[in-house]
C-alpha cells in the first residue's frame, strides 16, 4: 500500500517541493492549510509545480490542537512533516508572541496531535540554523551550543527541544532537521535571495531602478530547497530518529550573492544598490556555516546545487514571471 504523508506548511516553499518529491515516490499527500477570509487556498507554489490537484487539503490551524488531531485522524499518516511557521526573522520582532505561538507552541501542538491520534507516525520538525544565532563555533554541527538572536530563533529552539523530548519521553520517531538557509524560485519575496533575484529581473526588464538592502555583510550558508527536502525524507526513513544539520558547508556574504545575481544578467550592483538603515535588524546573525558531515555519513545526503546555479535559476524564473 502507498504510504501517506501529512505536511503542515504545504503552501510554503519547502512544503511544495516536499509534496512534489513524495508524490513522485507514490505517496498519498495531505496538506494542512490555514483558511483565511481570502478566497481559495494560497496554492500558487503548488500550481507552479503543477501538483495542486494531487494534494488533499485539510483545514487546520497550528494554534488549534483539536483541528490538528482531526487532520491526523483523517489522514492516518505514516509520516508527518511540520513545516508550518511564522518563518520570517525580521517579522518576528514585530510579532514576537504570535511567532512563539505558531512557530514554537504550534510545533508542540502538532506533536501532541500525532502522539494522541497516530503515535507510530514518523515525525519531522523543521528546525533552523537561526537557533545558532550568535555562533559559538566556527562550523555549526549537531553538538554546537545554541544562541538564538531573534524571537523566531527562540521559538524554533523551543520546538527543537520539544521534538527531542517527545522522542525521549514518549518514544516517538521524532527527528529534527536543523536546516541552514535554503532558497529557490519558490522562496518568499521577503527573504533576501528572492528579494534580490526579483529586483534584478525587474531592473533587467526596465521595470525598476534600484534595490534597497540592509546589512549586506551578513554571511549565510545557502542551499537549494529542492535538495534539502530530500534530507527531510531520508531522516524519516531511518530506523532511529535523530537530529541532523543540513547545510552546504560554504558561507557567502549577501554582498557576493548580489554580485552573482546582477552578474548573471550582465549588470553591476553598484549602479542600483542602495543601503537602507531601516532594513537593519535589532539583532543580527552575522554568519552561519553548517557542518553537514553527519547527514552525509548517516543519511548519504549531499547538496547537488551550487549557490551560483541556484541564484541563476532564481533570476531566470523571475524574468519569466515579470516578462
Ligand atoms: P534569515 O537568515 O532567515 O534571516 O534569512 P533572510 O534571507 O531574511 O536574511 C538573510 C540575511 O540577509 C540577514 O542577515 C539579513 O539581515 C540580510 N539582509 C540584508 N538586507 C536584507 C533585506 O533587504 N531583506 C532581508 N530579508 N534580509 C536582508
Amino acid at each position: 500500500m502507498a504510504p501517506t504523508a501529512l505536511i503542515t506548511g504545504i503552501t510554503g516553499q519547502d512544503g511544495a517541493y516536499l509534496a512534489q518529491m513524495l508524490l513522485g515516490k507514490g505517496y498519498n499527500v495531505y496538506g494542512v492549510v490555514r483558511r483565511s477570509s481570502h478566497f481559495g487556498i494560497a496554492d500558487h507554489r503548488l500550481r507552479w509545480l503543477k501538483i495542486e490537484k494531487d494534494v488533499k487539503f485539510l483545514d487546520a490551524n497550528l494554534t488549534d490542537l483539536s483541528s490538528l488531531i482531526r487532520c491526523v485522524e483523517t489522514a492516518k499518516p505514516d509520516e508527518v512533516y511540520n513545516l508550518a511557521a511564522q518563518s520570517f526573522v525580521a517579522s518576528s520582532w514585530q510579532q514576537p508572541i504570535l511567532t512563539g505561538n505558531v512557530t514554537g507552541v504550534g510545533a508542540a501542538n502538532v506533536m501532541e496531535a500525532v502522539r494522541i491520534a497516530q503515535p507510530t507516525a514518523h515525525f519531522y520538525q523543521a528546525s533552523s540554523s537561526e537557533m545558532f544565532g550568535l555562533i559559538q563555533e566556527a562550523h555549526q554541527n549537531e553538538r554546537t551550543p545554541f544562541y538564538p538572536r531573534s524571537p523566531y530563533g527562540a521559538a524554533k529552539l523551543y520546538a527543537h527541544w520539544m521534538t527531542v523530548n517527545y522522542r525521549e519521553s514518549f518514544g516517538m520517531h521524532a527527528s529534527s532537521g536543523i536546516l541552514f538557509n535554503h532558497e529557490s524560485p519558490l522562496r518568499g519575496i521577503e527573504f533576501v535571495t528572492r528579494k534580490v533575484t526579483d529586483a534584478v529581473a525587474r531592473i533587467k526588464l526596465g521595470k525598476l531602478n534600484e534595490l534597497r538592502l540592509g546589512n549586506i555583510d551578513a554571511k549565510r550558508d545557502w542551499g537549494h530547497a529542492r535538495d534539502y527536502v530530500e534530507a527531510m525524507w531520508l531522516m524519516l526513513q531511518q530506523e532511529k530518529p535523530d537530529d541532523y544539520v543540513v547545510a552546504t558547508g560554504r558561507t557567502v556574504s549577501v554582498r557576493d550573492m548580489v554580485e552573482i545575481a546582477f552578474g548573471h544578467v550582465g549588470l553591476k550592483p553598484a549602479d542600483y544598490l542602495v543601503i537602507d538603515p531601516e532594513l537593519f535588524r535589532p539583532a543580527e546573525v552575522d554568519i552561519l556555516l553548517g557542518d553537514p558531515t553527519k547527514a552525509k555519513q548517516a543519511l548519504g545526503w549531499q547538496p547537488k546545487t551550487t549557490l551560483e546555479e541556484m541564484i541563476c535559476e532564481m533570476v531566470d524564473a523571475d524574468i519569466v514571471r515579470h516578462s
